[in-house]
C-alpha cells in the first residue's frame, strides 16, 4: 500500500482548521484505463487520478491518499481486501475527521456493507464511490461522484461530523451502504437503496436528512473486527430446484451458514424433501437465513402457508436485508462465536441499522 501526501492541502491546513480527510484508493473503472493492445479496462497507478481530478485541490479539506499497491477490479474483491480497508481506517482513524473509499461498483455494496459490520462503533463518516466510466473519460461520472464524496466526508457540526457511518454515494445519491444494491451495469444511476431513504441528495444544495442519519453510542471506542467466516453459501430459489442440488450444497464439508432467497415475503416450496433438508440440516448445527429474492420489501414468515413451516423449524429472518448485507452480517457474526442458541436473535436484530 501506498500513502502519499498533498503539500497544497497541508499549506491549506496551516491557515486553518479544516477537515482531514483520507482517500483510500482499491481500484474499479474509476482509475482504469483501456489496454491498447485487448481494449480491456483494467486498474492503473493512483498517482495519475490525482493528476486527473485538479479540482481536489480546491476543495476546504485537507486529502491525503492511501492506496493499495495492486488496485484491483472489485469482481476480484475479498474479504481478506475488506480487512486491509479496516485496517487503513484504524491505522488512520484518529489522524483524520473522514474517509472517502474509491472501489469498483460491482461488488461496493458487498464491501460497505462489510465494513459497516466491522467497524463498530465508527463515529466518523466512511463514504464507499466510484463511477460507471472511468475519471479520463469526457463524460465521466467519477468527478461528480468523487468531489461530492470528499465534501459528504468533510461535514462537520461545530467541528464533529455530521455523517457517523458507512455511506455509498453515487449519481447525486448518499446511501446506507448496507442498504445499497447494484441494479444497473450502465446507467450512471448504478445503485439502489429500496428499503431506507436516502441520506442525502446533491443539487444545488447538498441536502442532508438527518433524521434517516444512524447515531452511534458517542460514548463507545472504535472497535475493528476482523474475523470474518467464510463458510457459507447463498442459494436462489427457483420453479423445479431439485433435492439432489440442494444436498450436495448443504454437504459442503465446514459450513457453517446458509442464505436462502426465497420467494416474495419469504415464500418457497411447501414439498417435503425441501423442508426436511432443511430441518436436518439445521440440526447439523448450521444456521439458515431467509431473505427475500424481490429488490425490495421484507420477510415475513407466516404471512402465508408457504413460509410457515420454515418459521417452526427455526430459519432466521433476514427481514429486509439486501443479499449483500445479509452474506456479510453471516460472515461476521460466524467469525464472532456467538453461541447457537443466540445467534437467531442476534442475526434478526439490527445492529447497524442494516435492517428494519
Ligand atoms: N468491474 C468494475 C469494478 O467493479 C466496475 C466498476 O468499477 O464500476 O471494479
Amino acid at each position: 500500500m501506498v500513502f502519499s501526501n498533498n503539500s497544497t492541502a497541508n499549506t491549506k491546513q496551516l491557515m486553518k482548521i479544516i477537515p482531514n480527510i483520507l482517500l483510500i484508493y482499491t481500484g474499479g473503472t474509476i482509475g482504469m484505463i483501456k489496454d491498447p493492445e485487448t481494449g480491456t479496462l483494467r486498474a492503473f497507478d493512483f498517482d495519475n487520478l490525482l493528476v486527473r481530478i485538479p479540482e481536489l485541490k480546491l476543495l476546504d479539506c485537507n486529502i491525503e491518499t492511501f492506496s493499495f499497491e495492486n488496485p484491483i477490479d472489485s469482481s476480484n474483491m475479498e474479504p481478506k481486501y475488506w480487512v486491509d480497508i479496516a485496517e487503513a481506517i484504524e491505522d488512520n482513524y484518529n489522524a483524520f475527521d473522514g474517509f472517502v473509499v474509491l472501489h469498483g461498483s460491482d461488488t461496493m455494496s458487498y464491501t460497505g456493507s462489510a465494513l459497516s459490520f466491522m467497524l463498530e462503533h465508527l463515529a466518523k463518516p466512511v463514504i464507499f464511490t466510484g463511477s460507471q466510466l472511468p475519471i479520463g473519460d469526457l463524460r465521466t461520472d467519477a468527478k461528480e461522484n468523487l468531489i461530492t464524496s470528499i465534501q459528504v466526508a468533510s461535514l462537520q457540526h461545530y467541528g464533529k461530523p455530521i455523517i457517523k457511518e458507512v455511506c455509498l454515494y453515487f449519481e447525486y445519491k448518499l446511501y446506507r451502504a448496507n442498504r445499497t444494491t447494484k441494479i444497473n451495469a450502465e446507467h450512471f444511476e448504478a445503485f439502489a437503496s429500496l428499503n431506507y431513504p436516502d441520506l442525502a441528495e446533491s443539487g444545488v444544495h447538498l441536502k442532508v436528512n438527518n433524521d434517516a442519519l444512524f447515531k452511534p453510542n458517542a460514548r463507545k471506542k472504535l472497535l475493528v473486527h476482523k474475523k470474518l467466516d467464510k463458510n457459507i453459501a447463498l442459494i436462489k430459489l427457483f420453479p423445479g430446484i431439485s433435492e439432489q442440488l440442494l444436498s450436495c450444497i448443504f454437504s459442503t464439508p465446514n459450513l457453517k451458514g446458509v442464505i436462502i432467497e426465497t420467494y416474495g415475503a419469504g415464500n418457497c416450496t411447501t414439498e417435503d424433501w425441501f423442508i426436511s433438508i432443511l430441518k436436518e440440516t439445521i440440526k447439523k448445527g448450521i444456521h439458515i437465513i431467509n431473505i427475500t429474492q424481490c429488490s425490495g420489501g421484507s420477510v415475513t414468515m407466516g404471512q402465508y402457508e408457504t413460509s410457515e413451516k420454515l418459521k417452526k423449524i427455526g430459519i432466521v429472518s433476514g427481514k429486509d436485508i439486501t443479499t449483500e448485507a445479509a452474506v456479510s452480517k453471516l460472515m461476521y457474526l460466524l467469525g464472532q462465536n456467538i453461541t447457537p442458541n443466540l445467534f437467531k436473535t442476534i442475526y434478526e436484530t439490527a445492529l447497524r441499522g442494516e435492517m428494519t
